[in-house]
């Protein structure tokens, strides 16, 4: 259980401009578990079978290419994952959403699908969004429009194997915007938007789970989407904390498509 006391949050929205700094030196995106795992041989999909077809991008007219938050004048936040880790732990976070009615957005890394390939259909069964976070999770801002292009088709070619869409979303690798060039392939791929944010909450740096819950919860406001990372022991135990205060503010953490919708 995390208090966090007005006291504790004055202190949050200090530290809080300080870490800003130290997350836009990180560009907002976990850097560790970023290489590449070519997928393990005789690693097949599950089986698809006959379940309700996942949910495919949607254009949101009135909405910006590139999605920084949702409507402000409704009690609604999308907590968005960074998709790559320990399996186990992503489960243990799905699990605590899900146990308070919270619904989480996933960015999934294809190379973490080709490890795991059956946590596509868990996040989508526990009434999750989930989406496309490039193949191998490295700087796609800063590659060539080839290599850009293969990073975003690749993960989508495994998004569609597993689950039968491309994923809801596209959220760049190693940065908070997508450049020019990389929002235009996003869109050729067939992701009318990036999804980008406007709270991290900085998990990827392991600063404790009170620090996790205190800078969310210094920031959050109607509309918000938040930054969090799967596997992360930090991000799991903060959560509960989260979403009781956000139960408390009468906020609703839903998935990115319903904060939109
Ligand atoms: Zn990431």
């Amino acid at each position: 259980m995390v208090r966090v006391t007005t006291t504790d949050r004055r202190t949050a929205l200090r530290a809080g401009a300080g870490l800003a700094a130290a997350g836009a030196l990180a560009a907002g995106c976990a850097p560790h578990g970023a290489g590449a795992h070519p997928p393990p041989a005789g690693t097949a999909a599950p089986p698809t079978g006959d379940r309700t077809p996942a949910p495919t991008p949607r254009l949101f007219p009135q909405v910006a290419a590139q999605i920084t938050h949702g409507p402000r004048d409704r009690p609604r936040v999308a907590l968005t994952c960074h998709g790559q880790g320990d399996p186990a732990l992503a489960d243990a976070l799905l699990t605590v959403a899900e146990a308070h009615g919270a619904r989480l957005t996933v960015l999934a890394v294809g190379s973490w699908l080709d490890e795991h390939p059956g946590l596509a259909r868990r996040i989508l069964d526990g009434g999750h969004d989930l989406g496309n976070h490039t193949q191998r999770h490295l700087d796609v801002n800063a590659m060539s429009e080839t290599e850009a292009e293969r990073e975003i088709t690749e993960c989508a070619q495994r998004l569609r194997r597993l689950t039968g869409s491309i994923g809801t979303w596209f959220r760049p690798s190693r940065a908070a915007r997508a450049s020019p060039r990389v929002e235009r392939l996003a869109r050729a791929a067939g992701y009318p938007h990036v999804l980008s944010y406007d709270v991290d909450s900085l998990d990827f740096t392991a600063p404790g789970a009170p620090a996790v819950a205190r800078k969310v919860l210094g920031e959050i406001r109607n509309g918000s989407v938040v930054s969090l990372h799967l596997g992360y022991a930090d991000t799991v135990a903060a959560l509960p904390a989260v979403l009781e205060e956000l139960h408390r503010r009468g906020l609703r953490a839903v998935t990115t498509t319903e904060l939109l919708s």
